[in-house]
């Protein structure tokens, strides 16, 4: 049965954190329109179930990542200025089409490419979307943002690296692919129902000063695309947007004790899967620097809807898990927000755990040696 229901609140509010010590206020707005459609998703989607791996599957699945691997190979690239249509972004296109376009699980890569009018005149802005098979119904899909916030040239000389914001996330979903190659190939030859996809936008950030329609270009303009586009191919009544099981964004990401929390009922479970797997990973001495088996992921903490590229997708239903840390990191849209403030032993945690969730929600085992100890 469909019970479709639509509200809408516009209340521009200031909303402590639930989290910190300190009393950082985070500017927040409630989507303008959220749409709750429970006849949106199959019943396939809804009732998704994720397998639990063994810990020598996981041990076997963690083989591969690789911090120092990641640092070198896709996030010191990333760490340039790459505002919208600047040669920093071009670059860092080039970089992540040809990181995907290296491995051996065949991904798709696609382009979405347009020219906006912004406060500075029109600028071209690209989203690259990549597919781990195009022809599957279901998507789970991984999003950060590529470009850096512009500042203007009075700041000539310091170049704003946007480590966190968001070089790091992106670094991640790279680093995902890679060290997850072997399963993830073997999972789209013997999968045809549920994928992977990782979308990364151009033009989060307000040029000048954000507004509605001085931020989120890239994440607009593709909600808008895949909300037109027939999916599965030649559908007449379902388009890309039903595709998507869940939407997970990842933003701000890599500085020091990062909590997570709940900002939609609706993915609760997803969370709580997460804080599942950190202590899951804890208990098996996986993470460094984490003398708690909780410190990230706290579904039962609610957070304020905070304005990022999840809202054109939100208020087209589609269902969304937000990992983006409650209060922000510091540096935050500072010159401070770069390599040197990363936090090493925080971004190779998360990548563990995010790599367990991506093949626990896929159902994607890895083969396990016969001798695990063995295991590279
Ligand atoms: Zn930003």
């Amino acid at each position: 049965m469909c019970t479709g229901a639509t509200t809408s609140a516009a209340d521009r509010s200031h909303s402590a954190s639930f989290f910190g010590n300190h009393l950082f206020q985070l500017e927040v707005k409630r989507s303008a329109s959220t749409h709750f459609v429970s006849c949106f998703f199959g019943p396939a989607q809804l009732h998704h179930r994720a397998i639990t791996l063994t810990q020598d599957e996981i041990r076997t699945a963690l083989s591969h990542t690789d911090l120092e691997q990641m640092w070198q190979r896709d996030l010191r690239p990333l760490l340039v200025t790459r505002y919208p249509g600047s040669a920093g972004s071009q670059a860092v296109q080039e970089h992540i089409k040809t990181a995907l376009g290296s491995l051996g699980a065949g991904w798709d890569v696609a382009e979405d490419t347009f020219v906006s009018q912004t406060p500075y005149g029109p600028l071209p802005f690209t989203n690259l979307i990549a597919t781990l098979n195009p022809s599957a119904k279901r998507r789970l899909v991984l999003a950060c943002h590529y470009d850096s916030k512009y500042y203007p040239p009075q700041w000539h000389g310091r170049e704003f690296q946007g480590a966190t914001d968001s070089a790091v996330p992106c670094a991640m979903m790279l680093e995902l692919a890679r060290s997850l190659d072997e399963e993830l190939k073997a999972h789209k030859n013997f999968s045809s129902n549920l994928t992977l996809q990782l979308l990364f936008f151009d033009g989060e950030e307000a040029l000048f000063q954000w507004t509605a329609a001085d931020s989120l270009y890239g994440s607009r303009h593709l909600a808008q695309k895949m909300e037109a586009t027939a999916h599965p191919l030649g559908a007449t009544d379902t388009n890309q947007l039903h595709g998507i099981d869940l939407f997970v964004l990842l933003d701000l990401i890599g500085a020091a004790d990062p909590r997570f929390g709940n900002q939609f009922p609706s993915t609760t479970p997803w969370l709580s899967r997460l804080q599942s797997i950190e202590k899951r990973l804890h208990s098996m001495n996986q993470l460094v620097e984490h003398p708690n088996s909780v410190q990230y992921f706290w579904p039962n903490h609610h957070v304020g809807h905070v304005m990022d590229d999840h809202i054109p997708f939100l208020n087209r239903g589609v269902r969304v898990l937000h990992l983006i840390p409650s209060p922000f990191p510091s540096v935050w849209h500072t010159f401070d927000d770069n390599e040197q403030n990363l936090d090493r032993s925080t971004i190779q945690n998360l990548n563990k755990i995010l790599q367990v969730f991506v093949l626990e929600y896929l159902s994607a085992r890895p083969a396990v040696p016969s001798d695990p100890q063995s295991a590279p």
